[in-house]
């Protein structure tokens, strides 16, 4: 069956090379979206520029052409994207949902860290930052892969900076908006932000924007699981010689090796994904091991 209105995405961090768990992500993201026949786009998401690396942005455009995962159509960069934002903002400085904050980190700590009440005075020299209230209650969504997602936002998540007082946007705000303004139907990401997405859900409901529907993908840790940064996985893929990274991320999306050529071009290899492609093997969590690169 055909569903011509999917449109995907992938949405990278310009913060260094392409490691295996964001190859992970963007050719999941591609799967979904070319067995569904739609569109899958990609968007730089250099919003914090003190984690930027220059030039890093179009490395990772050109590692994942290398890997023949090429978008729709011209990538967006956040970093251009401010009125939509300051626009969102509004709309929510004028419901009431969105308030200025004066609380540093340290205002926090005796909440570990969860934002609930202001206690922070204005400070000369400081912008505040613009929080979004949250509330109390529990919130569910359903998750393609992860299954029914639970999370109080007031308790567990407290009020979330849309802009932070250094003057630069929030990724909560900004993927809310951009998902929105790019028509994306599916999110498909790596399940690190699983936690995020009932907040996303809920800055929505309160844009009046529509909810996508969401598949997180299980998260690339080693089989110690120790976390990506620290491990082998999170070493550059190598786009002079895709393959191997390829058939690894596919095995690590829970498909059949069988279903792919050991040999050939990445788009050959890819077409053979897109007919092979069974999103119900996909596992909730797995282990990235670099056997597996064998
Ligand atoms: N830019 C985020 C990251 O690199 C991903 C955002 C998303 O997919 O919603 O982790």
């Amino acid at each position: 069956q055909t569903e011509p209105s999917y449109r995907g995405r992938f949405a990278p961090s310009p913060t260094g090379p392409l490691h295996f768990g964001s190859l992970v992500a963007a050719l999941g993201s591609w799967l979904f979206a070319r067995q569904a026949r739609g569109q899958w786009l990609v968007r730089i998401e250099d919003l914090d520029p003190p984690r930027e690396v220059p030039g890093a942005a179009e490395r990772q455009l050109e590692t994942l052409a290398a890997f023949g995962l090429v978008p729709d159509q011209a990538p967006w960069f956040q970093s251009t994207r401010g009125g939509a934002y300051a626009l969102a903002l509004d709309a929510l400085l004028a419901s009431g949902d969105a308030f200025e904050c004066h609380c540093s980190r340290g205002d926090l700590e005796a909440s570990g860290g969860v934002h609930r009440r202001c206690v922070g005075r204005p400070r000369p020299g400081r912008l505040p930052a613009i929080r979004l209230r949250l509330p109390d209650g529990e919130r569910a969504f359903h998750d393609r892969i992860q299954g029914d997602v639970r999370q109080d936002l007031g308790r567990e998540v407290g009020d979330v900076v849309l802009r932070r007082a250094d003057g630069f946007w929030a990724y909560q705000l900004a993927v809310v908006v951009d998902d929105a303004d790019q028509g994306i139907s599916d999110v498909v990401r790596g399940a690190d932000l699983l936690d995020s997405t009932p907040r996303q859900v809920y800055l929505q409901q309160r844009l009046g924007l529509p909810t996508p529907a969401y598949a997180h993908l299980p998260l690339v840790r080693d089989a110690d699981g120790r976390k990506l940064g620290k491990s082998l996985a999170a070493l550059p893929v190598d786009g002079q010689d895709p393959l191997p990274a390829l058939h690894a991320a596919w095995r690590f999306l829970g498909q059949d090796p069988a279903q792919l050529p050991a040999r050939g071009t990445p788009k050959q290899v890819l077409a053979a994904a897109v007919a092979g492609f069974d999103a119900t093997r996909i596992p909730r969590q797995n282990h990235w091991s670099p056997v597996q690169e064998k």
